[in-house]
């Protein structure tokens, strides 16, 4: 079987110059490689008394939805504003020029929940560390992060709470 590693395609200079952006559509492609990163991840937290992943807009939802099924546990989008239809909680932080936010609907966890916010690539953890914010907001407890990929030389990981696994499947650099 191919290395799953191997099915991320690096496409320099997309969407603007000086970003590698890391495609995984070839992965998705791939059916043997896309089931092996959602065995990977289960194995990862599959003793987590995980109740919710938290899924970040929007590959991350592919991952997430993935893993929520193969776990048998909910699936919460978190979504670019003006997205869900009804009442939202929002956290904006800072990009390299300006803000973005996201959102999550304000009833879509509890304070019961255990949440794993699930995401493709951790860069510079602005918009992970905004998520961990909203289920912070909510009350619910949050036992890990889930990334297909860390570009670690951007130091992401810095701006994610203490204390609360990180687990990624391809750290980069
Ligand atoms: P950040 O907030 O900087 O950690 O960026 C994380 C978000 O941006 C994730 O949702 C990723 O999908 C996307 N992203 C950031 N850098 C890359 C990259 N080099 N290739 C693909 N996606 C990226």
């Amino acid at each position: 079987m191919t290395d799953w590693k191997k099915l991320i395609a690096d496409v320099p200079d997309f969407p603007k110059p000086g970003i590698v952006f890391k495609d995984i559509t070839p992965l998705l492609a791939d059916g043997p490689g896309f089931r092996k990163v959602i065995d990977a991840f289960s194995v990862a937290f599959g003793d987590s008394g995980v109740t919710q992943l938290a899924a970040i807009e929007s590959r991350g939802f592919i991952f997430g939805a993935a893993l929520a099924h193969h776990l048998g546990v909910g699936l919460t989008l978190v979504r670019k504003p003006g997205k869900l239809p009804r009442p939202v909680y929002s956290e904006t932080y800072a990009l390299e020029y300006g803000t973005d936010t996201v959102q999550m609907h304000s009833d879509a966890l509890t304070v019961r929940d255990r949440v794993i916010i699930v995401d493709d690539v951790l860069a510079t953890g602005g918009t992970a560390a905004a998520t961990a914010r909203l289920v912070e907001q909510i009350g619910a407890e949050l036992v890990g992060f889930a990334f297909l990929m860390e570009l670690s030389f951007l130091n992401g990981r810095d701006k994610l709470p203490a204390g609360v696994p990180i687990h990624s499947l391809y750290p980069l650099g």
